[in-house]
């Protein structure tokens, strides 16, 4: 049951027919595992606190460095030093003191990272290298649940949504594991505010995947300009060999 003070705060979410008290009342109830907590996952996180999701389990191993505050919002200069977990955890319980925040301030990998994506209904790739894309991919589709993948550097970005049905296309299948170049915003360099693009439309497909509304962005890539101001939306299609998904 949302309180009274609750009922304050997502009025302008319960107006809307979608939502509705049942809506965010759901919303309540869900979890989500935030791999990342730097320039996607601090709008990810912030969006989805204070949108009123029930748990948020937050994952990266990293501290906080002066160069991230160009674009990594979650964090300030007091918190430089700090892990990014704890000073994203401070910044989301002040956004919203109703929804309980979980801490992994260590690398997903192997077993860590299966009991984290087996235990919430939502896992969102905020991350910044192709391995641990790859890993979260794999333990993605293993428990079938649903990932919703960012990706952001220079003026570009990228999200998509894998459903993990028997004839859905996996991140794999987009990016074989074999074939990378793993690029980072520190070599690269990244426009601050795309990462915030990037992040709000992930935060708005987990909430419209945790509510069951609208049309998903499931086996589609959008993709997101931002020199040339332009999205554009292609299919992903199942590749019958992947290594990860072909024989679910
Ligand atoms: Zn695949």
């Amino acid at each position: 049951m949302l309180s009274q003070q609750e009922l304050i705060h997502y009025s302008r979410h319960i107006i809307l027919p979608e939502i509705d008290e049942a809506g965010q009342e759901k919303l309540k109830q869900s979890s989500v595992l935030i791999v990342g907590m730097g320039g996607l996952g601090s709008p990810v996180a912030m969006y989805l606190a204070a949108a009123g999701v029930g748990h948020l389990i937050i994952a990266d191993h990293d501290t906080v460095e002066q160069s991230n505050l160009q674009r990594q919002i979650v964090h300030n200069l007091e918190s430089i030093g700090d892990s990014k977990v704890s000073s994203a955890k401070t910044t989301l319980q002040n956004l919203n003191p109703w929804i309980k925040i979980t801490t992994i301030e260590q690398r997903l990998e192997a077993s860590l990272l299966d009991d984290a994506v087996a235990n919430v209904d939502l896992v969102i790739d905020c991350s910044d290298n192709y391995l641990t894309r790859f890993a979260l991919n794999k333990a993605c589709v293993g428990q079938s649940k649903t990932l919703v993948s960012g990706t952001a550097i220079r003026f570009k970005g990228q999200v998509a949504v894998f459903n993990q049905g028997p004839d859905s296309a996996c991140y794999q299948c987009l990016y074989q594991a074999d074939n990378f170049n793993d690029e980072s915003c520190e070599d690269q360099g990244i426009l601050a505010p795309v990462v915030g693009v990037v992040g709000s439309l992930q935060a708005t497909e987990a909430l419209k995947i945790l509510i069951s509304i609208g049309q998903r962005l499931d086996s589609r890539l959008l993709i997101y300009d931002a020199l040339n101001t332009s999205f554009k939306t292609i299919g992903i299609t199942k590749d019958p060999a992947c290594e990860i998904c072909s024989h679910r």
